[in-house]
């Protein structure tokens, strides 16, 4: 039997009876990373890499969570897992299991290019390899990250020429902050929207150095006389907590911006080139460096990139079922539209009154937007 299988509740090793981002509540949950379509709520009990354990608390609450570091090897029944970063947002690790000389990695999300919110990248060698495929179509080719900062610095100063606040719209988890620790001139006060404020102490206790930011409140914006930046979530985008600022230009900071007519569709003046996921270049370089001979592809285009493998004819490739098709307005990447998927999002499971505020989950509603 296989390492790991594909079952109703999401990848499962049945030799540790763990399962890895499983899609509803299990006895023993292993945690790539916090974002809403990996980390479900109602677990008896969780692992993930240590720099994550306070930015899962913050997502499901006061749950029983063990944490292991970057490396750290953890025996669950004769099964060895360990963490390793994956370059994607604060915490976000790839998961390699070992079983009697046999290797699986599960990446979860992951990009290669740099991140000052989180380590690099790791790639590690393996049997068997299960890769995200967000933005998995030959299209997707990241500019350099300077390159659209030394955009995104000339955005915020034309506005404030004009008088105008810069709103960018950037997921609240991941997105945000590391756009915040790209800036590199500040030429004004940053506000931010309440839905990132939470995540701020953790950023800090985890000694990342981010601009000083405030909360986006309508008299710190006027206060700011339009020169302010205000960093917000895209469920924000076309709301009326916009319009008490007065004149705005606005931005979104996605991979989906690398296509013509995605920020027209947005309703943005601006879209900055700018993703939390590897591009086609990345991913292929991802995958040939574990050595795997079997790779199974979820996430986003899961069948162009499996052909593209097939035909390569190193490895065998297999598309897998996600309850997630396409990672929702969650993660401030993929629409549907622009993803080219179906978003499919089951009900999510009850929350616990802490997290369950409007605005700082996204509800199914939202996700189909
Ligand atoms: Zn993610
Ligand atoms: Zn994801």
């Amino acid at each position: 039997m296989a390492l790991v299988e594909i079952s109703q509740r999401g990848l499962y090793c049945s030799a540790g009876d763990f399962y890895v981002d499983p899609w509803s509540p299990v006895d023993r949950a292993v945690i790539t990373h916090s974002h809403s379509d990996h980390l479900r709520w109602g677990s008896k009990k969780y692992l993930t890499a240590t720099p994550n354990v306070p930015v899962l608390r913050a997502r499901v609450g006061d749950v029983d969570v063990a944490g292991a570091a970057y490396g750290e090897s953890v025996d669950i029944h004769g099964v060895r897992v360990s963490f390793h970063p994956a370059g994607h947002i604060l915490g976000s690790a790839q998961v390699r299991i070992e079983h009697r000389g046999e290797v699986c990695v599960v990446s979860g999300d992951y990009k290669t290019d740099g991140d000052p919110t989180c380590p690099p990248f790791e790639p590690l060698r393996c049997n068997h390899f299960i890769t995200e495929a967000t933005f998995a179509l030959p299209i997707y080719r990241w500019p350099r990250t300077s390159d659209v900062m030394r955009e995104f610095d000339a955005w915020w100063q034309a506005n404030q020429a004009e008088g105008r606040t810069s709103v960018v719209f950037a997921y609240a988890l991941g997105k945000a902050q590391r756009v915040l620790s790209e800036i590199t001139n500040v030429r004004g006060p940053i506000l931010i929207h309440g839905a990132l404020a939470r995540f701020a102490p953790i950023y800090a206790a985890a000694g990342i150095e981010l601009p000083a930011t405030e909360y986006a409140s309508q008299e710190a914006v006027r206060a700011a006389k339009g020169a302010a930046l205000v960093v917000a979530p895209p469920s924000a985008l076309g709301s009326p907590w916009l319009r008490k600022f007065g004149p705005v230009s606005t931005a979104v900071a996605s991979g989906w911006m690398r296509v013509r007519g995605a920020r027209r569709r947005r309703g943005v003046d601006r879209g900055f080139v700018l993703s939390d996921h590897a591009d086609w270049p990345g991913l292929c370089w991802a995958i040939a460096e574990t050595g795997a001979e079997e790779v199974w592809v979820t996430h986003g285009y899961t069948e162009p990139m499996t052909r593209y493998l097939n035909e390569q004819g190193k490895v065998c490739a297999r598309a897998i079922e996600t309850r997630f098709k396409g990672e929702g307005a969650d993660e401030g990447e993929a629409t549907p539209e622009e993803a080219g998927a179906n978003v499919e999002i089951a009900p999510l499971p009850p929350l616990p009154a802490a997290v369950a505020s409007p605005e700082t989950l996204p509800t199914a509603g939202e996700a189909a937007t």
